[in-house]
């Protein structure tokens, strides 16, 4: 696992990014609120981009413009915050490889890390909202087979669900204790999203062998925000009042992750 490279050309994008946008750079994050603890630097990545599509939804919608569309309005919500600096994998419609997307979080020093997507079916049926964080093997068979198709996006040779390496990543996950804070991030992430969409079905948070999470080194979760292959929920997609409702409930999520994390910092 070539960790190492493509990190310069990382950092340079962070702060093409973060400076063309106005977002603060890494370690310029200006002076901090008199009385506040440090922010929390999160990491949004919205999934897919350029020649990778990722779902196509009844709609016409594709996943990667949506998951974008998601990422920014987040961030923008966000900007004025006073817990949280937000950093976007991408504010355009590019590809990045999955692995690119977590050396980025490194290299911005991120404290969480958010992979913004949405669920495709065969089944007209399936709809509802669920949030991953990293595991092995995934909750169920329907987790295994999500995992299987967000990973298609990987250029870069990922090591196998099976590999020795992959264990022994999620082995030291779990020793550092992120595995934890990934499992209350993504729960966090879930209620929110559900008491802000009540007639959404919630899938609960579970576990996948998402690649994208496999090289997180800080709390990471992929959201799936819906089916776009669904009649109805592809159609709300759509929308762009339904999708600032989603991007509400995610910076919610993300400022009381934030604080939460303040605390613990603090200690009692
Ligand atoms: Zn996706």
């Amino acid at each position: 696992m070539a960790r190492g490279s493509g990190i310069p050309t990382l950092v340079l994008a962070a702060v093409l990014l973060t400076g063309t946008l106005g977002w603060a750079a890494p370690g310029e994050s200006g002076p901090p609120a008199s009385g506040s603890v440090r922010r929390l630097k999160v990491v949004l990545d919205p999934g897919h981009g350029g020649h990778n599509t990722g779902a196509i939804g009844v709609a016409g919608i594709h996943e990667k413009h949506l998951t974008l569309a998601l990422g920014l309005r987040v961030a923008q919500l966000l900007a004025g915050s006073r817990e949280v600096d937000v950093v976007l994998t991408r504010t355009d419609d590019r590809y990045l490889d999955l692995s690119e997307r977590t050396a980025f979080a490194d290299a911005v020093g991120a404290d969480a890390f958010l992979s913004l997507h949405c669920n495709a079916s065969e089944s007209a049926e399936a709809h509802g909202i669920e949030t991953f964080f990293l595991g092995v093997r995934g909750s169920d068979p329907e987790a295994d087979a999500l995992a299987l198709r967000e990973n298609e996006s990987a250029v870069t040779p990922l090591p196998a669900a099976g590999d020795p390496m992959v264990a022994a990543i999620v082995s030291d996950l779990r020793r550092n204790g992120t595995m934890v804070e990934s499992s209350g991030l993504a729960a966090v992430v879930q209620e929110s999203l559900i008491r802000a969409l009540p007639d959404a079905v919630s899938r609960r948070v579970r576990q996948a062998n998402f690649a994208v999470l496999r090289q997180a080194s800080m709390p990471a979760v992929v959201v799936e925000v819906g089916f776009l292959t669904h009649p109805q929920e592809g159609r709300m997609l759509a929308r762009e009042a339904y999708q600032d409702r989603i991007a509400r409930a995610l910076a919610s999520a993300i400022e009381s992750f934030a604080r939460r994390t303040a605390a613990d910092r603090e200690g009692p």
